[in-house]
């Protein structure tokens, strides 16, 4: 099945001269959201996981799919100000300014083995942020795992001695 087929092109979103890659369209095909699960588990290849790490929000469409299938746990990573017990912070850059992530302080163990998942690498910023909160817990991260990856952008670069793996390249 050829996913790309699913990803509608929204230009100037969120602004004026972005080539927005939207996921909803994939996500509403019963057939497309089944074979992408399949496929993301596959790039994941037999590799034991604690914990899956969803990043906040487009993230949380598969990673607690993806946790249920490899017998991990679920641990959400949000945005500033939203999760409720302590937490500790990243800051990473946007195109205009910084923004924070955050994640529960009990949420990783020392020695934890972790898949951080996303749906979109571009520039790197935000799953760099999510690696230095995991690797300051103790926790080692064993794959970024994205459906899309800009590699335009080089979002890798952000991400050196990390493994990487995505579904779909542009
Ligand atoms: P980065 O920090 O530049 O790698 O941006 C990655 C974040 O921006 C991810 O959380 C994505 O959800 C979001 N993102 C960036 N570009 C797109 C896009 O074209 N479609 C959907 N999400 C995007």
């Amino acid at each position: 099945m050829d996913l790309k087929k699913f990803v509608r092109d929204v230009p100037d979103f969120p602004k004026d001269g972005i080539l927005f890659k939207d996921l909803t369209t994939l996500w509403k095909s019963p057939e497309a959201l089944k074979e992408a699960g399949k496929k993301l588990l596959e790039l994941v290849d037999n590799h034991q996981i604690d914990v899956v790490i969803g990043i906040e929000s487009r993230g949380f469409v598969f990673a607690p799919m993806m946790a249920v299938e490899l017998q991990a746990g679920f641990v959400p990573v949000r945005k500033k100000g939203k999760l409720p017990a302590q937490t500790l912070q990243a800051e990473y850059a946007l195109e205009y300014g910084t923004d924070v992530l955050e994640i529960h302080t009990d949420a990783i163990k020392k020695g934890d083995r972790v898949l951080i998942h996303d749906d979109v690498l571009a520039t790197g910023g935000t799953a760099a942020a999510v690696v230095e909160l995991v690797q300051r817990m103790g926790g080692e991260v064993v794959q970024c795992n994205f459906i899309m990856e800009l590699g335009f952008l080089n979002g890798r670069g952000k991400l050196q001695g990390v493994p990487v793996a995505a579904l779909l390249d542009y």
